[in-house]
């Protein structure tokens, strides 16, 4: 199994920090870790176009969320309330958890 590069997972309290959801705040509700990109819940919404076909009897407009750089986002300290960067440690029990580097307090729920 691989072990996550990355520091943000799935269901975390993210900030976007550029582009053109910046300062916007959302739950993580999916990681791709192929392209470095996730998804927030009704953040980077694009409209697409879809035809009527024989599992959609309708064509419309489905509103979509679309993948953000990870490298754009930032994980929300509860403590803190606002992007933190973040750092890994290893518990005494050997478990790895991340810590907010401002206060130092551990980001796992
Ligand atoms: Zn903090």
């Amino acid at each position: 199994m691989q072990v996550a590069k990355f520091k943000i997972k799935k269901n975390d309290q993210v900030m976007v920090i550029s582009g053109r959801e910046k300062g916007k705040t959302g739950r993580v509700i999916r990681v791709i870790p192929e392209n470095a990109k996730i998804l927030i819940e009704k953040l980077n919404i694009v409209k697409r176009h879809t035809k009527a076909s024989q599992k959609v009897k309708q064509g419309g407009i489905v509103e979509k969320e679309a993948p953000i750089d990870i490298s754009n986002v930032m994980l929300i300290c509860e403590r803190c309330k606002g992007p933190v960067r973040v750092g890994k440690k290893v518990l005494e029990d050997g478990k790895a958890v991340r810590y907010c580097k401002k206060c130092g307090d551990t980001l796992e729920k």
